[in-house]
């Protein structure tokens, strides 16, 4: 069988290795450069390869095609792959038969990261033999390659569930969905949609769906249509016979006969957008039968992951927060909900057609001063000009920081989520995180 894979990074070379233990005559062929240290992979294991170049000869005559999650369908090598009828799948889909692991598949618009990051600690702290995989960290094909885990915890985006045909999760999760991305769905949110929910779509009776039962996109598909899997809830709201709930403060989640209850003002990581993530997390421990003082104890140590609301510094009692990774509106919905301070907001960047109306009310009660940090700020100052007293433009982190330390008093917080993506003065999220968190050391 021949395998073609395009694209040559973590996912691809992690493909190409399994492919060719598993007896595939396996080619790599990326349009970019390569880097170093996975060419030297691909040598090392004899696996051909190419860059900066597709040969379309090689690629259209494979058997089977693993695209890379970067590669947009609308690619002219993938759409003349699809012409010709050629199979071209995800790594996940190209892995999972060649392990008998269990998967759990998180997946939605905000809360992938942290909530595959907890699910993982829970359930390592239990003493399971547990993988990290999807878009976090080294790629599960490369670890189904070296056999390590009994179970993954898999963070997959919609381009990797674009790509299953037959994968099916034995726990999914679906954290909430609102518009993003949608540039590569034709501008059609429904499609966005239904490729979240691709998630469970070879899911069976003995399956579990986890999800956010306060999400409009999420009620309304499963309204309309219909899943194998047995579904957990949960909500800030509602209570359900069986899922996850919020009663006087404390988390209750009944699940199989069993129950776990926990003080919200226990666990770790703050905001309410963080108690929906350890809600699914800790359904997941409850369906692995994990004992209740163990979720307990990992619900409470769980560090947060950088550039998450993560607290930098205090500085003269001011609290500095980096939230680069709110890349969208409802990201930082959930930032500024959970200020308890006045707070000094630095938002902007590309906007990917946000509506901030949502944010209104909560910038009237918490926003003192707003910095905007991006090329092209006339969004935000339309929206925003008359309800804050302070807006302040900059074109740079330092001056952003600087500014905002002029306009905090004693007890106040300085709060960095953009609401935008950040590729119009920075390399990338991580850039303009670590950029704020180097300005607020420079303070
Ligand atoms: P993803 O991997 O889906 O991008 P992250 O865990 O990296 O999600 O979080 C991205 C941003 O969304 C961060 O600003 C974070 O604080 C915020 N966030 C995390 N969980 C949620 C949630 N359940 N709902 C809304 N926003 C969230």
């Amino acid at each position: 069988m021949r395998l073609v894979v395009l694209g040559g990074g973590e996912s691809g070379v992690g493909t190409a290795i399994l492919g060719k233990k598993k007896g595939y005559d396996v080619f790599v062929s990326d349009f970019g450069k390569i880097k170093e240290s996975y060419k030297e992979v691909l040598i090392i294991n004899g696996i051909a390869w190419e860059e900066e170049t597709h040969s379309e000869d090689l690629i259209l005559n494979a058997d089977i095609v693993m695209k890379s999650p970067g590669i947009p369908d609308k690619s002219p090598i993938v759409k003349k792959l699809k012409e010709a009828g050629v199979k071209v799948i995800s790594e996940i889909e190209f892995a999972k038969p060649f392990t008998e692991a269990l998967t759990i598949g998180i997946t939605g618009s905000n809360g992938k990261t942290t909530t595959t990051l907890l699910t993982h600690h829970l359930l390592k702290s239990a003493g399971l033999n547990v993988g990290l995989g999807g878009n976090i960290g080294k790629s599960f094909a490369w670890q189904v390659a070296e056999n390590k885990f009994d179970a993954y915890v898999l963070e997959l985006s919609s381009f990797q569930l674009d790509g299953i045909e037959e994968y099916r999760p034995d726990i999914a999760i679906i954290t909430n969905i609102s518009p993003d991305h949608l540039d590569r769905y034709e501008y059609k949110y429904q499609n966005y949609i239904d490729s979240k929910f691709r998630i469970t779509m070879n899911q069976t009776e003995t399956d579990y769906l986890i999800y956010d039962a306060d999400d409009e996109a999420i009620g309304e598909w499963l309204k309309n249509n219909t899943t194998k899997a047995k579904l957990i809830p949960f909500s800030l709201t509602k209570e359900f016979g069986e899922g996850a709930s919020i009663n006087n403060n404390k988390m209750e989640i009944k699940i199989n006969q069993e129950e776990f209850t926990m003080d919200t003002e226990h666990i770790a990581l703050e905001g309410k957008h963080n108690i929906k993530n350890a809600m699914a997390a800790s359904s997941v421990a409850k369906l692995m039968q994990i004992r209740n003082a163990t979720i307990r104890e990992s619900l409470s140590n769980f560090q947060g992951v950088e550039h998450r609301l993560e607290k930098v510094l205090k500085i003269q009692n001011v609290q500095y927060i980096n939230d680069s990774k709110a890349t969208n509106v409802n990201a930082t919905f959930f930032a500024l909900d959970s200020m308890t301070a006045p707070t000094v907001w630095i938002v902007g960047g590309v906007d990917k057609g946000n509506d901030y109306n949502e944010l209104m009310s909560l910038v009237r009660e918490k926003v003192k001063a707003i910095i905007c940090l991006g090329v092209d700020n006339h969004k935000i100052i339309d929206a925003f000009g008359n309800v804050v007293d302070m807006m302040v433009e900059v074109n740079n982190m330092s001056d952003a920081v600087k500014t905002a330390q002029r306009l905090t008093e004693k007890g106040d917080t300085v709060l960095l989520s953009p609401a935008c993506a950040s590729f119009d003065l920075f390399e990338s999220y991580e850039d303009r995180g670590k950029q704020f968190k180097q300005a607020v050391q420079n303070l």
